[in-house]
């Protein structure tokens, strides 16, 4: 179904989005006030596009990405707006049928994959149990695909750390690791949030290139939030530039360096090397 207005031509042909977010706006209640901090936002991601959220700190990046997820605490906080996925608009399905959102069509990283690993369990269990929550099938079956997984994120002698702590792994090695377990469920869209920042330079090159290389291996669409523009150039195809929770640009990435006109995105700008 193309629904009228979220439609846009690429290559010549009319492409119906993975991801369509209209109007989106959140506000949070602090001491009795309703604060809002994302404004009125909409984009949509293409199938195969990167997309990049680029802002400063507390512009409201990751409030759009844990909106879209629906993964604010409800009673402190209001979403409005449409987040269209598949047809279906994430903000008023059932919890029930968002958690199947979360495992089999979106998957999320964060900036600090020691936060989202238990350190207590093996890193090649924890992956298991991602793919086994969701299939069914036996554990020496789980194990082959956690191998696979692993592989497939380069991670050297992936057969021989699968039964080592995720303590044991380098920062790279461990968003690595997260990446893995994002893939399990393949999904549609994953949205990467900071997901280089803690990252030593070199490495994060590295991140970044193996989060290009999955995208066309697996065919997925990527939401790719940072405050860096030199990243944005790497990865996006287009961009969102946000400002104190308004999207003050949104367009091709080339057409933003190159005719950027918010005062904040000539900032942003002029501070790539
Ligand atoms: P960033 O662009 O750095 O990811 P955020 O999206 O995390 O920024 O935050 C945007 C704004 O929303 C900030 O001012 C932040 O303080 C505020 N904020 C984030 N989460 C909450 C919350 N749970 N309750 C109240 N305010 C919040
Ligand atoms: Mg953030």
């Amino acid at each position: 179904m193309l629904l009228s207005g979220t439609q846009f031509e690429q290559s010549g042909g009319s492409v119906t989005p993975v991801l369509s977010v209209k109007n989106l706006s959140t506000s949070f209640r602090v001491n009795d006030e309703w604060k809002t901090v994302v404004r009125n936002i909409s984009f949509d991601v293409a199938p195969r596009e990167t997309v990049a959220i680029v802002g400063e700190s507390g512009s409201g990046k990751s409030v759009t990405s844990l909106s879209i997820m629906r993964l604010l605490a409800k009673h402190s906080s209001r979403i409005e707006g449409q987040v269209m996925l598949g047809g279906r608009d994430l903000l008023s399905l059932p919890e029930e049928e968002m958690r199947k959102v979360r495992g089999n069509e979106i998957s999320m990283i964060f900036q600090e994959p020691m936060t989202s690993l238990n350190p207590i369990f093996p890193i090649g269990k924890q992956i298991a149990e991602a793919l086994t929550v969701h299939k069914d099938i036996s554990k020496a079956e789980a194990k082959a695909e956690v191998i696979r997984l692993l592989e497939k994120v380069r991670i050297p002698n992936a057969k021989g750390r699968f039964d080592e702590y995720p303590h044991q792994f380098s920062g790279g090695m461990r968003q690595r690791v997260m990446i893995a377990m994002a893939l399990a469920s393949k999904p549609k869209l994953l949205i990467a949030d900071e997901p280089t920042t803690a990252l030593d330079v070199t490495i994060q090159g590295q991140i970044l290139d193996l989060i290009k290389v999955l995208q066309e291996e697996e065919g997925m669409s990527v939401l790719f939030i940072t405050h860096d523009m030199g990243v944005v150039a790497e990865v996006a195809d287009r961009t969102i530039v946000m400002f104190r929770g308004d999207a003050v640009e949104v367009g091709e990435t080339d057409d933003i360096f190159h005719r950027g006109k918010h005062p904040y995105t000539r900032a942003l700008l002029s501070a790539v090397p």
